[in-house]
């Protein structure tokens, strides 16, 4: 896939009062399982894409939520007031980088998750790709999952 260098990709919440944008290409786009994801999003597995924080803008209210991930970093979750859609989340493992909810893109398909990690807590009808590189945990690159 090939995208350009400032391509601007657009999202926000389920109720539109949270609007974003991502510029360019992001750093990895995972699959997450861990135990917070899961609880934070009521499905089997998250999808997060991570962008350098100055690629990142975005609009209206927020509030946040902070948490200690599985990984035993600090994370915060951010969420609209409003409808509670998940938009980003901030590890302070990966300090200057932002994991924007890959659904809440108004293109869901503009990018590609390439890794799964935290697969020990998959559940079983969380049938993932064989073929994508998959982790036990977060491997020491430390995709930040938002949690
Ligand atoms: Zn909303
Ligand atoms: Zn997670």
């Amino acid at each position: 896939m090939t995208i350009g260098s400032d391509q601007k990709h657009p999202g926000g919440c389920l109720c539109g009062a949270v609007r974003y944008s991502v510029t360019g290409a992001p750093v990895i786009v995972a699959h997450c399982h861990c135990r917070d994801c899961q609880r934070g999003g009521g499905a089997g597995h998250s999808t997060g894409a991570m962008f350098p924080v100055e690629r990142f803008r975005i609009s209206g209210d927020l509030s946040e939520f902070a948490l200690t991930s599985d990984n035993g970093t600090r994370v915060i979750r951010s969420f609209c007031p409003t409808c509670g859609s998940g938009i980003f989340g901030r590890n302070d493992g990966m300090t200057g980088h932002v994991t924007i909810a890959l659904g809440t893109l108004d293109d869901p398909a503009a990018f590609t998750p390439e890794v799964v990690v935290f697969a020990r807590s998959r559940p079983a009808w969380d049938t993932m790709n064989p073929a994508l590189p998959t982790f036990d945990d977060q491997p020491a690159w430390k995709p930040d999952d938002g949690g």
